[in-house]
């Protein structure tokens, strides 16, 4: 009874924290399927609510006005943006709020300076450094991302001449004068310019990296975000704020490297390669005097109503267009006629790794219908008619075929070896590399020109009025 008696309010923070700890390690277990994902997203948002409760309890807190004004603001933005964002902006919020947690452990770890500048003990001083720098280098380079992402500024690659030499001057005086406020001084002068200097370094690192690879750079400053939070939790002695941090930062490095790798590209190479800086002369095999055939919606409906297997390919077209729901109703009036329909799923189709689950789980197509590429690929041999849905780079056959291309190397889902082909797009314009596509000069390959939406419906319409 009497230890029951002991049990402060902090032991039970801390024991809600742990339960927060563990729904947000459920949450990003559940989210990694598409079948569970609702159920991750749910549990993940219990534990962060259990978490500010449970710190809403904190003896510590000295006014809860501020925090009152702070969470309506922000649940009223949160909300705002989440019903307006259309799912092609998506990495540049994910940019935005990516800078947000950054500058947030930043802040918190710059008052620490303040409150800890006279202590003789040099660890917190240590955290302090490294939250400042973690926290507003993705400050800064998230902001940079999500004006190129939302073409506020230009999307190319910026080089200057010693771009590299200055980003390293600007790193060493960083350690250096952090190493100065952790072994000599104290003074708010050095450290405002340590704050400055990681800012200009945030913008120093992005502003070479060309736009087609900020979604890369985005998933990686979303790990940078949870670092900080994960060093400012050593800092304040939070438990939570180091695990979720963690947890973050282990995720987006994962998803970094995931998609790195669809990309056939290293991180080094993201990160320093100048991917994009280049001109578009550089766009692969001159396809100029090679016969493009179109076709319309009469001829696509017919040869999809007398397929047997059918496999839709969706890219970032089908999400600009938001045209899931015709691919849906497309294919079940096919599958009403007995034809076998699926959908191949490239890892970096769309602009967001799983943009295109999303999209199609809208729509509430079943994911056993949903293949990976590694799944899907040796199947495209014995499909009757492959059906490109504003995909482009992804169905190159340059990067698998043309050492010469700047996209060879990247894993391509092999539509071309489909008996046929129809690519749904506008024109005959470039994807998101720039790159002239081998597939739209094949015999096999029927160009269909309309926006993915109308495309579709006309499809849809002529299989309802004549072919059912
Ligand atoms: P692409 O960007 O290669 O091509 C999209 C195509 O969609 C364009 O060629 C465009 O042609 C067409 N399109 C645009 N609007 C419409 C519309 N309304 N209706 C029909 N078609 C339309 O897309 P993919 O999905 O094939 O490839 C994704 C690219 O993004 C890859 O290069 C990948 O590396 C890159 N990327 C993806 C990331 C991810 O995580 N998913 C991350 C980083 C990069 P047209 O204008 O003629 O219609």
């Amino acid at each position: 009874m009497n230890s029951l008696m002991d049990i402060t309010m902090n032991d039970i923070i801390q024991l809600v924290y742990l339960i927060a700890a563990i729904a947000f390690m459920l949450g990003i277990k559940y989210l990694s399927s598409p079948s569970t994902a609702r159920k991750g997203n749910l549990f993940a948002s219990v534990g962060m609510l259990l978490a500010i409760v449970a710190t809403l309890f904190n003896e510590n807190i000295i006014s809860y006005e501020l925090i009152v004004v702070g969470l309506i603001t922000g649940s009223l933005i949160g909300v705002v943006l989440a019903k307006k964002v259309q799912m092609t902006a998506m990495p540049q919020m994910v940019a935005i709020f990516n800078g947000f947690g950054g500058s947030a452990s930043a802040l918190i770890a710059s008052a620490e300076f303040v409150n800890l500048s006279n202590t003789p003990d040099k660890f917190p001083i240590l955290m302090i450094s490294l939250s400042v720098l973690i926290g507003f280098v993705t400050f800064s380079g998230s902001i940079i991302a999500f004006l190129k992402l939302q073409e506020l500024i230009s999307g190319r690659a910026i080089i200057y001449p010693f771009q590299k030499t200055i980003t390293a001057i600007c790193f060493i005086s960083i350690i250096a004068l952090s190493s100065y406020l952790i072994f000599s001084t104290t003074s708010t002068i050095a450290f405002i310019i340590v704050i400055s200097l990681c800012l200009l370094l945030g913008i120093l690192l992005v502003v070479p990296i060309g736009g087609a690879d900020m979604p890369v750079v985005v998933s990686l400053l979303n790990s940078y975000s949870g670092l900080a939070a994960a060093v400012t939790g050593f800092l304040l002695n939070n438990l939570l704020l180091v695990i979720s941090g963690s947890l973050v930062g282990a995720a987006g490095l994962i998803l970094t490297t995931i998609m790195t790798k669809a990309m056939n590209r290293s991180l080094v190479n993201v990160i320093f390669g100048n991917f994009g800086a280049t001109d578009s002369s550089d766009s692969g095999p001159d396809n100029t005097d090679k016969i493009v055939r179109s076709t319309s919606f009469e001829e696509v409906a017919i040869l999809l109503a007398y397929a047997d297997r059918v496999i839709f390919v969706p890219g970032y077209g089908l999400a600009v267009a938001q045209a899931q729901h015709q691919v849906r109703e497309l294919a079940d009036l096919l599958e009403s006629k007995g034809v076998d329909i699926r959908y191949a799923i490239h890892p970096v189709a769309g602009r967001m790794p799983g943009h295109m689950n999303v999209l199609l789980a809208e729509a509430n197509i079943p994911y056993d219908k949903l293949y990976d590429l590694d799944d899907i690929n040796d199947s495209f041999d014995n499909t009757d008619v492959s059906v490109v849905i504003g995909a482009n780079d992804v169905i190159n056959p340059a990067a698998r075929d043309t050492p010469s291309s700047p996209l060879y190397g990247m894993p391509i889902l092999n539509v071309d070896k489909s008996r046929s082909v129809v690519v749904l797009k506008r024109s005959m314009s470039p994807g998101f590399a720039g790159v002239d596509n081998d597939l739209f000069y094949m015999d096999n390959t029927m160009m269909f020109f309309r926006d993915a939406k109308d495309g579709l419906n006309e499809i849809i319409s002529e299989v309802k009025d004549n072919l059912l």
